[in-house]
């Protein structure tokens, strides 16, 4: 057992009842609204995640109602966060839920990590939080914490250090192993912050603090990535019919984004004279084409690097949709990147 983080429980768990954060979620520990705001808080920050989450819930209420949602509307509701691959896995968890587990939300670690997109950290946070069970749930800030009290020098990045940290935290873990485990996220949320930002003068474990009392902050947690990013040139074509409608097709399956709509687009940054071309393969008589902006996009390990043109075109072809302005705003699930090329006065 790991003798600093033998003595953590008891002040994290005082200073975690008088500071923790009020967050919707957290009003009533359902395994339904725990569920949906850990998936939501994968990748994305906490003051983002408050509003999707409370139209989310609002529309989607139980377990039955995402089992039975429609995909554009579930993507729709997921629009801007990103990541859609986690709406796909939240509804196809709901359907597991639905017919392997009677309707009711399974309450064992072992049975809720089989869930679609559920992984250790959030068959942890669950099984604790909703449920007492007493295993460990480390996310990055956990990682950080830990790796700065203990003062280990282990790549957070690697899955053996993860493993490690867990086995660790599992020897120390109280009986209150929900309020623990959502201690030590909140504490690495608010005052064990990343990138030389540690709030040490207001922290509960400072006494325990390997990392302080050697001066090590700033250089720990050690995170050594691996992956290189790779870059993809993009032509996004904003096309207009003469009624003012605009073309929209789908993304298809399997790939990057698949089920959202998008902006006709093609690979890599071609030339006026080759995009005339394309139009006309596409059965578009352009009577118009300028090019209007760049823009980049990042997603985790790739950007799109982005050229738009302006396409007047003088009739439709049925290879397309042609909605307004309006539904393209409202009605399709757009990604971030595809919004990023509508003209300002579509973009919210
Ligand atoms: S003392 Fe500082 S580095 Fe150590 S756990 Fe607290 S905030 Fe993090």
């Amino acid at each position: 057992m790991n003798e600093i983080l033998s003595q953590i429980a008891a002040p994290l768990l005082r200073w975690f009842a008088d500071n923790k954060r009020d967050l919707p979620w957290r009003r009533d520990a359902a395994p339904y609204h725990v569920w949906v705001s850990e998936i939501m808080l994968q990748q994305t920050r906490i003051e983002a995640v408050t509003d999707y989450y409370a139209r989310f819930t609002a529309a989607l209420p139980d377990v039955r109602a995402l089992s039975e949602v429609e995909d554009d509307a579930l993507l729709k509701l997921w629009e801007g966060l990103g990541y859609y691959s986690r709406a796909r896995n939240l509804k196809k968890a709901a359907q597991m839920i639905m017919t392997d587990f009677g309707g009711v939300f399974p309450s064992r670690y072992a049975d809720i990590i089989r869930l679609p997109g559920v992984g250790e950290y959030t068959a942890g946070a669950i099984a604790s939080i909703c449920f007492g069970e007493r295993v460990p749930a480390v996310d990055g800030n956990v990682l950080r914490v830990v790796a700065r009290l203990t003062g280990c020098r282990d790549n957070v990045l690697l899955p053996e250090t993860k493993k490690s940290v867990t086995r660790q935290l599992a020897a120390v873990m109280p009986d209150a192993a929900g309020a623990f485990n959502e201690s030590l996220m909140e504490l690495g949320e608010t005052v064990c912050l990343p990138n030389g930002a540690a709030q040490c003068a207001r922290c509960p474990l400072q006494a325990h603090c390997t990392a302080y009392r050697e001066a090590l902050t700033n250089e720990l947690p050690v995170r050594i990535k691996k992956t290189k990013r790779t870059h993809s040139e993009k032509t996004v074509l904003l096309i207009t019919a003469p009624d003012g409608t605009l073309a929209l097709e789908k993304r298809e399956a399997p790939g990057l984004l698949h089920g959202m709509y998008q902006l006709p687009n093609v690979e890599g940054h071609v030339s006026e004279a080759r995009l005339t071309e394309i139009l006309a393969e596409w059965g578009l008589q352009p009577q118009a084409v300028a090019f209007y902006k760049d823009a980049k996009h990042v997603f985790t390990h790739i950007d799109w690097l982005m050229k738009g043109w302006r396409v007047t075109a003088s009739r439709k072809s049925g290879r397309f949709l042609w909605v307004s302005r309006a539904d393209m705003q409202n009605a399709y699930p757009l990604p971030t990147a595809f919004r990023k090329m509508l003209p300002a006065e579509q973009t919210k």
